[in-house]
């Protein structure tokens, strides 16, 4: 299988051979199709078997559509939310959206804690369809309305055992709940606790279930 033969849209695919990927890994040839289907789904998968570009090529793919080259930031609210525990993975996630996206007119922002928050604040009010975040410097910027996520229709849960780990739990019900609830939902952690498949059933719809 190639990444063309998943229907991914060539704007991607070109940015994807530029990155030098030749074959898609397991989890990718598992959770891409998944993905552009719209599915929920819930993926058991540890950091290295290319889980990032598994959700963020089809999240891309899905937002393709929505792409537009106006300079007005009204014109680019926050489509795809992807929450992440640490700045570090932030940062890795935000790397890949940003190669990926390269093609397109999509625009993509992260923040994370621990560093000044006015750059991010600029970052957010120009708009940007995808927002890699971690949770408590998101809510700092829900607080002092830098974003709006009320238009954001694909969730990504990333590493959520990592994030309930570091006690991320209210933060995160506090963040979906300022969600539109029909949206598309995605979460993927290395381990499958209790907590996990709790938070799994209270937010993921149908899910399926992906492991590698
Ligand atoms: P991740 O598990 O998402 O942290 O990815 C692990 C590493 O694999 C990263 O350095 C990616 O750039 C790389 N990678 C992801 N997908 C592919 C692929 N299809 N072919 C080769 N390398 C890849």
């Amino acid at each position: 299988a190639t990444f063309a033969d998943c229907g991914l849209h060539p704007d991607l695919q070109k940015a994807v051979a530029e990155t030098g990927y030749t074959v898609p890994t397991p989890i990718q040839a598992q959770a891409i199709p998944v993905v552009m289907n719209g599915r929920d789904v819930m993926g058991a998968a540890q950091t290295g078997t290319g889980k990032t570009a598994a959700f963020t090529l089809p999240i891309l793919h899905r937002l393709m559509p929505l792409a537009n080259n106006s300079m007005s930031p009204a014109r680019h609210p926050v489509r795809a939310l992807i929450l992440a525990p640490t700045r570090e993975l932030a940062d890795q996630v935000a790397d890949n959206a940003r190669k990926y996206s390269l093609h397109s007119p999509l625009r993509t922002a992260v923040v994370f804690g621990g560093v000044d928050i006015g750059p991010q604040k600029l970052a957010l009010r120009n708009g940007c369809e995808v927002l890699i975040a971690t949770p408590g410097r998101l809510l700092d910027h829900v607080e002092q309305r830098n974003v709006n996520l009320g238009q954001v229709g694909i969730l990504v849960l990333d590493e959520a055992d990592r994030m309930l780990d570091m006690g991320f739990l209210p933060d995160l019900e506090r963040i979906i709940r300022l969600l539109p609830q029909q949206r598309q939902t995605l979460l993927f952690s290395a381990t499958f606790s209790n907590e996990i498949r709790k938070l799994a059933r209270s937010y993921l719809h149908d899910p399926v279930e992906i492991a590698v």
